[in-house]
């Protein structure tokens, strides 16, 4: 099938609403993305530095009204550790994520850890996902050694943006579209992303979604289906959303749509989508995403950070989940590019386009 970066909305819908063949759109995406990007896939250690937020998120259990479990921030010399033990094996590129906190204590910890980065690791791309942070911090934290930031719009639909997020002045679409802007603005190899099947979610609203990534011009992609947590205001509306293989289908499409919007974006094979189905790292391998993030958070923190219910917790080592990863992506003809940092193809050609008339 001949699926071009210049989808209609109805195309999209109609795809979303299963209403055109998953196995040509799967196809046509995997095509793309072999032609464009190639057949490596990237990997992001991800580090959840702390679970602490200021924030109140109905859909997430890290709100910080959910008093039900311990808050950790992980010291100083564990995460270099976490850094030594990742690029002796062969990680280039480590995410560091957290709750939004902005009190200076969690923005100097990372600014360290940057700067630890900077001076000891060669070639290493760090990746942030703190929520909206003031433009001096970020400037701060870009200075420190950070090249890439990701900040889901979560949906891009303002109606339904404010359905799942107070009304306290925190939580403000407007500040959230800024702060992405700002992102894209200021030099950041920019990613966002949104939640896929949330209740009253249309797919109309999700094109939108995936033409606003278009129209954001954004360079990596982390979205994946919406799972329930039961200490959250959003459980008591569980009985409206799709079972668990309408989530994984909506969001497979969803991956495979933006592959063809944006050909030479990364796109992430996420966490949620693997803890949805044993085979989501294949099957999102397969719809065409290029990035895995292997979880490096030390074990003894992991089930507090507890994003939603039944998220996978492997207590494998790394060496380990590499080989694992390695043969599961083998298996379906895909090679684990080790040593790189996998910066987006997008973002080097975007570049290079601004210093003096290169096309893509
Ligand atoms: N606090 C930062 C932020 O919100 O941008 C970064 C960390 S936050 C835990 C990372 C992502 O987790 C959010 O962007 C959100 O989409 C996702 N998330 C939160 N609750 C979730 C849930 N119940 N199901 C699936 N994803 C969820
Ligand atoms: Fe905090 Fe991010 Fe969870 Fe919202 S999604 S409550 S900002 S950790």
């Amino acid at each position: 099938m001949n699926l071009s970066g210049n989808l209609s909305r109805e195309s999209i819908i109609r795809f979303l609403e299963g209403r055109g063949s998953d196995s040509e759109l799967f196809e046509a995406a995997r095509g793309t993305l072999l032609k464009s990007a190639g057949s490596g896939v990237f990997l992001r250690g991800i580090i959840e530095l702390s679970n602490s937020c200021r924030k109140n998120c109905f859909y997430c259990g890290l709100r910080r009204d959910n008093k039900t479990f311990s808050r950790y921030t992980i010291p100083f010399d564990e995460v270099i550790c976490v850094f030594e033990s990742g690029y002796a094996k062969g990680l280039r590129s480590f995410l560091l994520q957290s709750g939004e906190l902005l009190v200076d204590e969690h923005i100097d910890h990372v600014e360290r850890l940057l700067r630890w980065i900077s001076t000891n690791l060669e070639g290493v791309s760090m990746v942030l996902s703190m929520g909206e942070l003031p433009i001096g911090i970020l400037e701060r934290l870009k200075k420190a050694g950070a090249h890439r930031y990701l900040l889901r719009i979560e949906a891009s639909t303002q109606e339904l943006y404010e359905m799942f997020h107070p009304g306290d002045g925190l939580h403000e679409y407007d500040d959230r579209l800024r702060s992405l802007q700002t992102i894209r603005a200021s030099g950041w190899q920019t990613g966002t992303g949104v939640l896929i099947g949330l209740p009253g979610q249309t797919a109309e609203n999700l094109a939108d979604d995936l033409l606003f990534m278009k129209e954001m011009d954004i360079d990596m992609c982390g979205m994946g289906p919406y799972l329930e947590h039961e200490q959250t205001p959003l459980w008591n509306r569980r009985s409206e959303l799709g079972q668990w293989e309408e989530r994984e289908i909506l969001t497979l499409r969803m991956i495979s749509l933006l592959r063809i919007l944006l050909p030479t974006i990364n796109i992430a094979a996420t966490t949620a989508l693997q803890t949805l189905d044993p085979e989501g790292l294949e099957k999102g391998l397969m719809a065409g995403a290029n990035v895995v993030m292997p979880n490096l958070t030390p074990i003894k923190y992991r089930k507090d950070y507890n994003l939603y219910q039944g998220k996978v917790h492997v207590e494998d080592t790394l060496d380990e989940v590499l080989k694992i990863l390695e043969n599961r992506c083998g298996e379906i003809g895909r090679d684990v590019k080790l040593g790189s940092p996998g910066d987006p193809l997008h973002f080097t050609n975007r570049m290079k386009e601004q210093a003096g008339g290169w096309t893509e």
